[in-house]
């Protein structure tokens, strides 16, 4: 790759990830799995260490200093990633454990003024945290779930999602970017369509929020959920954005302590937001070592990350593209650095053993996307997704594996 098309030295960046060193049955670790996680920089991981080891102590609840000071580092880490989303007040973000209960959130509380005969628009690529939440709320009231088909190409149809909106929609809920196909969803465009049917707008942004740019003003969606696990900061955090006043008219979804005003034995008030939805002791370790996520991110820079990311997504797609029986799935102009494939000579998990073997860690199987694998009428695909941290290296080792599968079985 020449000086115009690096725009940063990854061996550089590497060096900040100590796991990138690691050994795999023996074997240099090629890791290829960032859509499922991704993993920790120096930063993040020294973050959690001094938190835990010289600053440590409850947030929101001790008025000792160290309690307090953890509370102001909480509290920073929220306007980090207010300012990183461009979501203005701080007070749009609340923490949750991952994307996952980002998404149950809304389903459960905002669902809750939702009834029989009204309608939700989820679409034919949504991970299952997109789909289960909202196929309970249908069974338990009654509500109507509409699916926007996907093309053959892994292209949201803008025609069918204009065909499913109408008068009873309250809730549009998709993702930005899926994790199967690759596909980039036009977000923009399917929040506006979504208003002015008078619906609200639910954002998975699970797959993009860390790999391009966002902005929530921008595209003005009423929520945004995506988790911290997959942007370089530790498990068990994640984010949902909402706007204030639709939060603020939303009752809690988990209760309990640290979400309220008062309680007697009668009734409860409830807090404010974010605090109404953040009951319980947070993870305060995780949400800390999150905000150094955000620096690092930022420090890197989300555009030069994005650009990098999309040379490798297309110098995998030529390489892997050249290997015999091999089936891109997801083919949509607009992508994410992610190249799921159906290999003819082997089943995707024997694909993946295989590739273990040589030290590539890269996942075979559904993505829990069950209803996108019935869709391309495959059982499973094998998936490569890249971060800004892999090297078109590491895209030929896998092409070279691939061979070796295809020796092996075909
Ligand atoms: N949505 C999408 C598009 C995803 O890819 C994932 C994770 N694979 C999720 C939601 C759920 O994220 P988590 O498991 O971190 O809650």
């Amino acid at each position: 790759m020449d000086k115009k098309t690096a725009p940063f030295d990854v061996d550089k960046i590497r060096a900040d990830f100590p796991m990138l060193s690691a050994k795999v049955n023996g074997k240099p670790l090629v890791y290829l799995d960032n859509a499922a996680t991704t993993h920790k920089p120096l930063a993040v991981i020294e973050r959690v260490r001094r938190f835990e080891s010289e600053q440590y102590a409850t947030v929101r609840r001790g008025s000792y200093a160290l309690g307090e000071r953890a509370t102001e580092m909480f509290e920073e880490a929220r306007k980090k990633t207010a300012d990183f989303l461009n979501a203005g007040d701080p007070r749009q973000i609340i923490f949750t454990s991952g994307a996952t209960q980002s998404l149950n959130l809304v389903a459960h509380s905002f669902g809750k003024s939702l009834k029989a005969g009204d309608e939700i628009i989820i679409s034919n690529m949504e991970h299952h945290a997109n789909t289960v939440p909202w196929q309970i709320l249908r069974d338990e009231l009654g509500v109507v779930l509409r699916v926007i088909p996907v093309g053959d190409d892994g292209v949201l149809s803008m025609e069918g999602y204009a065909k499913l909106l109408g008068p009873k929609t309250r809730l549009v809920s998709v993702t930005a970017a899926s994790n199967v196909l690759g596909t980039v969803n036009p977000v923009k465009e399917i929040v506006r369509m979504a208003h002015s049917a008078g619906a609200k707008i639910l954002v998975d942004g699970a797959q993009s929020v860390p790999h391009v740019r966002t902005d929530v003003k921008d595209w003005d969606c009423d929520f945004l959920a995506f988790s911290g696990h997959k942007i370089y900061a530790p498990t068990g955090v994640g984010v949902l954005f909402g706007k204030y006043e639709i939060l603020d008219s939303m009752p809690p979804y988990v209760t309990g302590g640290d979400m309220i005003n008062t309680v007697t034995l009668e009734r409860t008030t409830f807090a404010k937001p974010p605090q109404r939805f953040e009951a319980g002791t947070p993870a305060a370790s995780q949400v800390i070592g999150f905000g150094a996520a955000i620096d690092y991110v930022n420090s890197v820079g989300m555009d030069k990350m994005a650009a990098y990311e999309q040379t490798l997504l297309d110098y995998g797609t030529r390489v892997l593209g050249g290997v015999k029986g091999l089936r891109i799935i997801g083919n949509a102009p607009h992508k994410a650095a992610i190249i799921s494939f159906w290999l003819e000579a082997a089943h995707p998990h024997d694909v993946v053993t295989i590739l273990d073997d040589l030290g590539i860690s890269m996942r075979g199987g559904h993505h829990c996307a069950q209803p996108v694998m019935q869709r391309f009428g495959v059982p499973a695909t094998t998936r490569a997704s890249f971060s800004f941290y892999n090297k078109t290296s590491e895209i030929d080792f896998l092409a070279e594996g691939l061979q070796k599968v295809i020796e092996v079985f075909g």
